[in-house]
C-alpha cells in the first residue's frame, strides 16, 4: 500500500463527509479535508429532497436522528409559481425535513469523525500529485499559515464542490446552458409561509426558491442569469428583486434578515466523467455535476453518489464501475432537471406548462415526486406526460 493513508477526500461537504464515512467504517485510513473550518454556511435552500431520509437512515450511527433532533422543518410537498402568480401544488409521498447547512453538514461530518476518518480543517487542496500519469495525493495549503503539504494515498476522492479544484486539475469540468447565479438568505418572521417549498418562476429567467427551515427562518434563494449578476448585488437589490414576484411582494421585511446574502455560481457545471482517466481518483457531489438548483436534488445527489463511490471503492472494483453505476442511477434525474432548468429560462412555457399541473394535481405530484426521488424520473419523462404537460 502507497502513501500514509488509504483515501484522501478534498471537501467535507454531504458528499465528502459521506464517503469517508463509508469508507472508514469499512477500515480504510481516511483523510479528509476542507479549506472551511465547521460549522460553516453553504448557499443553499437547505431542502432535504424525501428520498434523503432513506439514504440518511442507511447510514445509521443515529444520523437520522440526530438530523430529526435538529428542529428542522418538515415540508410536505412543493408549490411551483408561474410568472403570472397561478400556482401549482405537488405533493410528496412522505415529508421531507429542511435545515440549515451549518447544521446538517456538521451532523455528517461528525459521524465522519466518529466511523474513524482523520478530518483536518482549513486546509485548501490546490495540486494533485500523481506517479506516471496516475494520480497518488494532493498538494494542499494550512489556510492562515501559507505552508504548503503533501498527502499521499492511492484514491483522491475529489468532494470539493461546484468549483472543485480536483474535477479542474483533472481537465475534466464542462460548462453548459443556462449559466446561473444564486443569492442565498435567511430571513425572519417571512409571511404566509406553509409547510411546502415554494419555487416563483420570473419572467426574465429568474427564479425564487424559498421554505421554512426551522426557528421561525425561511430560506430564500434569488437565481438569476448569470449576465444579471451584476444588478442584484447587495441587500436592497435582493429585496427589491423578490417584490417583482406576484407572490411574493409585501411578504418580507428587510431589516428581518439575519444572515448577511451568500452568493455562489455561475452553475451548470459538470465533469465529463467522474473518474480520473490514468485512474487514482474520481468525483462525487457537485464536483461530478451540479443539479439546477430548481429541483434541489443536489444534496440527495450527493449522498447517494457517496455510497456509489464508497461501493466501488470498498469492492475494489475498477473506477469505472463507479462511472457505470452513477449513469445508471442519474441519467434520468440528469434528463429531467436538463429539461426544467431550461424550461424556467422560457417563461412562456414555463407559464403554460405550470397552468397545466396546476389544473391537474395529479401530474403535479408526479413531477414533485420524481424531482424528490421518490418515484423514478423517467416517469416524469415518458413522452405521454411530457404531451400533457407541454402541448
Ligand atoms: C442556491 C442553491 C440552492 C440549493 N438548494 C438545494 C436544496 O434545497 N436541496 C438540495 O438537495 N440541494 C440544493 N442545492 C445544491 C446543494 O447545495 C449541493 O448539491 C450540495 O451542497 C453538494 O454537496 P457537496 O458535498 O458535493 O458540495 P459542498 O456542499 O459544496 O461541499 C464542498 C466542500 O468542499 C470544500 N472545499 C472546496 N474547495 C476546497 C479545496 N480546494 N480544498 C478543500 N476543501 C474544499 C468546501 O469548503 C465545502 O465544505 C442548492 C444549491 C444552490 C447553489
Amino acid at each position: 500500500m502507497r502513501g500514509d493513508w488509504d483515501a484522501v477526500i478534498a471537501g467535507a461537504g454531504p458528499a465528502g463527509s459521506t464517503t469517508a464515512m463509508l469508507l472508514a467504517r469499512a477500515g480504510a485510513r481516511v483523510l479528509l479535508l476542507d479549506r472551511a473550518r465547521f460549522p460553516r454556511d453553504k448557499p443553499c435552500s437547505e431542502y432535504l429532497s424525501p428520498q434523503t431520509t432513506s439514504v440518511l437512515a442507511r447510514l445509521g450511527d443515529g444520523v437520522l436522528e440526530e438530523v430529526a433532533a435538529a428542529a428542522p422543518a418538515r415540508l410536505n410537498g412543493m408549490q411551483i409559481v408561474a410568472p403570472s402568480g397561478v400556482a401549482a401544488t405537488g405533493r410528496f409521498l412522505t415529508f421531507s425535513y429542511a435545515l440549515p447547512r451549518t447544521r446538517f453538514d456538521l451532523i455528517l461530518r461528525r459521524a465522519a469523525e466518529r466511523a474513524g476518518a482523520e478530518v483536518r480543517e482549513g486546509i485548501k487542496v490546490e495540486e494533485l500529485v500523481s506517479d506516471g500519469e496516475r494520480i497518488s495525493g494532493v498538494i494542499a495549503t494550512r489556510m492562515g499559515a501559507g505552508s504548503r503539504e503533501q498527502y499521499r494515498a492511492p484514491v483522491v476522492v475529489g468532494a470539493d464542490g461546484l468549483h472543485s479544484i480536483v474535477a479542474r486539475r483533472l481537465g475534466l469540468v464542462r460548462h453548459s446552458y443556462p449559466r446561473r447565479v444564486a443569492f442565498t438568505a435567511h430571513v425572519s418572521d417571512a409571511r404566509d409561509v406553509i409547510d411546502m417549498g415554494e419555487m416563483h418562476v420570473g419572467d426574465t429567467g429568474a427564479y425564487v426558491g424559498l421554505g421554512p427551515i426551522g426557528d421561525g427562518l425561511t430560506t430564500v434563494a434569488l437565481v438569476v442569469p448569470a449576465r444579471h449578476a451584476a444588478a442584484h448585488r447587495g441587500v436592497d437589490h435582493f429585496f427589491d428583486a423578490l417584490a417583482h414576484f406576484p407572490r411574493l411582494a409585501g411578504r418580507f421585511d428587510r431589516r428581518r434578515l439575519v444572515r448577511g446574502l451568500l452568493a455562489t455560481g455561475p452553475f451548470a457545471q459538470w465533469s465529463h466523467r467522474p473518474v480520473a482517466p490514468e485512474g487514482g481518483a474520481l468525483l462525487v457531489g457537485d464536483a461530478a455535476d451540479f443539479f439546477d438548483p430548481f429541483t434541489g436534488q443536489g444534496i440527495y445527489s450527493a449522498l447517494r453518489g457517496a455510497e456509489l463511490a464508497a461501493a466501488t471503492l470498498i469492492g475494489d472494483k475498477p473506477l469505472a464501475a463507479y462511472a457505470r453505476a452513477r449513469r445508471r442511477e442519474f441519467t434520468g434525474k440528469w434528463l429531467l432537471e436538463r429539461l426544467i432548468a431550461i424550461g424556467i429560462g422560457w417563461p412562456a412555457l414555463a407559464e403554460r406548462a405550470i397552468r397545466r399541473l396546476a389544473r391537474r394535481p395529479e401530474l403535479a405530484d408526479l413531477f414533485v415526486r420524481a424531482t424528490g426521488n421518490t418515484i423514478p424520473a423517467r416517469r416524469a419523462l415518458s413522452p405521454a406526460v411530457l404531451a400533457r404537460v407541454l402541448l
